[in-house]
């Protein structure tokens, strides 16, 4: 878990200020759940075989004996709360965003930790596959709008429960006859959880199954419609995509589109986002038969991607120097006014020599200096001096909340 100190957190505020501006342009309103759900709403709805249930969750027994659970991720929160405050019974279609820390007990390596951010989008209500197409739009103009470029969005359909199952069988089927160069973890799933061995990174399962039965060639003829559908409104919105059938996804809610952003930037932790559809999530958690679909960015994988510069909005845009106690009082109360005014202002609290009090008006990354002394509190006049590049002008002190706002 990392402590995001103040030199970085300008990337971070770049980053949600940026999510919060593109979602909102697509008419998405941002949605904040508690971090603490009850472990059976995660059990229900992302699966118990899956690696986030069987592993990765940070439970515990509450006071009262209730099994409590981080969330390990926001989906099922935004439906156990559209649910619970009736949303739907208001508007059926609701678009939502959040954003916030994720808990899961993990190896932590580079770009995986117990700890992380995601900022997420669900669309309910919408069966449609224009919508699929706009999520994805919003996504790779999320991507542009932050300027990371070094991405590519991968599609895949997952089928559904009326065609999923004869597929699945037909893969179990097809796994049995090559169980022996599997690892360990794909021979003991393959039949519990048989999609997942398609996409494990282990070199001889790959190998083994390159051959394997695609879902895409065992869609019904209503996911077959809809998949097309959707790479058709991608290529309208030119929204750039391939299509990975082994692409499948790591938790069982999903049907239908599914997708991923991976980069060949960031070593084996090579996805930036990642989501598709859950039509049947919010009927089987209790609330009525509604679509949905979304996804989820990993922020720190992009503070990785990014350039670090990004500038701190907490620099001052003026410091005062002040020298003597008259001067340091009424530097003081003139910091104040313009704080109150808007005005970014900081000054030296520690009584240091003026040549020092400079430095740190360098090193805050000041705009402007204005130095202040006796003289200057006579005359009602001093020096404002620019940090770029050095020139100075002679400013009256009470026409300075003019001059900076
Ligand atoms: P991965 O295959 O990398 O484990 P996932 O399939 O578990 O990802 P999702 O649950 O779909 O990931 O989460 C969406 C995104 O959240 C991922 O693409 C990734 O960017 C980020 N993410 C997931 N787990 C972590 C983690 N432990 N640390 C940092 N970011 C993460
Ligand atoms: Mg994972």
């Amino acid at each position: 878990m990392n402590d995001v100190l103040p030199d970085a957190v300008g990337v971070w505020q770049f980053l949600e200020r940026s999510a919060r501006e593109v979602f909102g342009t697509y008419g998405f309103a941002e949605i904040r759940t508690p971090v603490l759900e009850k472990t059976e709403l995660f059990c229900r709805s992302i699966g118990e075989t899956t690696d986030i249930v069987e592993k990765e969750m940070y439970t515990f027994a509450d006071k009262s004996g209730n099994s409590m659970t981080l969330r390990p991720e926001g989906t099922a929160p935004v439906m156990r709360s559209i649910i619970q405050n009736r949303l739907a019974a208001q508007d059926p279609v609701a678009k939502l965003f959040y954003i916030g820390p994720m808990f899961r007990y993990e190896r932590p390596q580079k770009g995986r930790y117990r700890q992380f951010y995601q900022i997420g989008v669900e669309a309910i209500g919408v069966e449609d596959p224009k919508i699929d197409a706009q999520i994805l739009m919003m996504l790779h103009h999320f991507f542009n709008r932050i300027g990371i470029n070094a991405v590519s969005l991968e599609i895949n359909s997952l089928g559904c429960p009326a065609c999923r199952p004869d597929y699945r069988r037909q893969l179990i089927q097809y796994l049995e006859q090559r169980l022996e160069p599997l690892c360990s973890e794909c021979q003991r799933r393959y039949q519990t959880n048989p999609l997942r061995v398609l996409d494990c990174k282990v070199e001889s399962c790959r190998a083994a199954t390159t051959d394997a039965p695609a879902v895409v060639e065992h869609l019904c003829g209503e996911c077959d419609q809809h998949f097309s559908q959707v790479r058709h409104y991608l290529d309208l919105l030119k929204v750039p995509y391939t299509v990975n059938v082994r692409m499948v996804r790591g938790l069982d809610y999903y049907v239908r589109t599914t997708f991923e952003l991976v980069t060949d930037q960031l070593g084996s932790q090579n996805a930036v986002a990642a989501g598709g559809r859950y039509d049947g999530l919010i009927e089987s958690l209790g609330g009525p038969a509604l679509p949905g679909i979304g996804f989820a960015i990993g922020l720190e994988r992009l503070v990785l991607m990014l350039d670090q510069d990004v500038v701190s909005t907490a620099a001052p845009e003026l410091f005062i120097a002040a020298l003597g106690d008259a001067a340091v009082e009424q530097a003081f109360i003139l910091m104040s006014q313009l704080q109150v005014q808007g005005v970014r202002a900081d000054m030296d609290f520690q009584g240091k020599s003026l040549k020092a009090q400079m430095r740190r008006a360098d090193k805050l990354g000041a705009v402007h200096t204005l130095i202040i002394g006796d003289d200057e509190l006579r005359s009602g006049q001093a020096q404002l001096k620019k940090m770029a590049d050095g020139s100075q002008t002679s400013v009256r002190l009470d026409a300075l909340l003019d001059l900076l706002t």
